[in-house]
């Protein structure tokens, strides 16, 4: 059937540190219920784009709206209240705070306040267990990338924005995390997930962009835009 309107869309974005241009002139739609996957090479810019989006770096030029309403100049806190959650490339966890805790404070930030939201979360994610007590530092990369995920959830985003979050997981919590991914957009959030595993893009993914020099340079489902580009991803 025909795509549901997008929920969040950029338009001409162009962005710049000092005379260099990371960004340039770059359009992106994150529909409902489906995964968006950027891909590329180092620099290439995605971080960037990423930043425009999630509101901590103001674009040079160009237009992001959240349902239609213009938010270029939202500064982040507010579009996390308004449903646009985000998770972090270097990971961004209370040390000090337990598990449940560091979920609490994402249910606080989130578009809405819902305390049944905190338990859901730790259940979907697997921290309901023992873990749910300890404090953040010190648990394995695996797992803080999971309540990392769990505070952005527990605010019911309807846009989720994941700058790599299968960095530093192993095969298993990738397929765990594939699952979770998966579930969300059928309950239809609007998923961006800047990735240079393409293998899990290959999986994960409805739509693929592949960005080099600050510019999208092929879109299109991940099996004939990945093999497009000789990648070992298979249809
Ligand atoms: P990617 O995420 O695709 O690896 P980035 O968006 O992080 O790419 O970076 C795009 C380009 O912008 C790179 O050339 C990078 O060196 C440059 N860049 C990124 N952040 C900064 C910054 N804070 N200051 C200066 N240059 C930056
Ligand atoms: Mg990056």
């Amino acid at each position: 059937g025909p795509r549901p309107a997008p929920a969040l869309t950029a338009r001409g974005l162009r962005a710049r540190y000092g005379s260099f241009t990371a960004l340039d002139g770059v359009d992106l739609d994150l529909p409902p219920g489906r995964i968006t996957a950027v891909v590329g090479p180092n620099g290439a810019g995605k971080s960037t784009l990423f930043h425009c989006l999630a509101g901590t770096l103001r674009p040079a030029r160009g237009v992001v709206r959240f349902d239609g309403r213009d938010i270029t100049r939202l500064p982040a806190h507010a579009r996390t209240r308004l449903g646009i959650a985000r998770t972090f490339q270097q990971l961004a966890v209370f040390p000090t705070l337990t598990v449940a805790d560091n979920v609490r404070v994402g249910a606080e930030q989130g578009r809405v306040s819902d305390p049944g939201a905190v338990e859901r979360t730790l259940r979907l994610l697997r921290l309901d267990g023992p873990l749910r007590a300890l404090p953040a530092a010190g648990l394995p990369t695996g797992t803080l990338r999971r309540v990392e995920l769990a505070r952005a959830l527990a605010g019911s985003p309807r846009v989720l924005l994941l700058d790599e979050p299968a960095a530093g997981l192993d095969t298993e919590e990738v397929a765990a995390l594939t699952r979770v991914l998966k579930a969300l957009a059928a309950d239809g959030t609007a998923l961006l997930v800047v990735e240079h595993d393409l293998d899990l893009v290959a999986d994960l993914a409805d739509d693929v962009h592949v960005m080099a020099a600050g510019r999208i340079v092929a879109s299109g489902p991940p099996g004939r835009v990945l093999d497009a580009f000789g990648t070992a991803a298979g249809p």
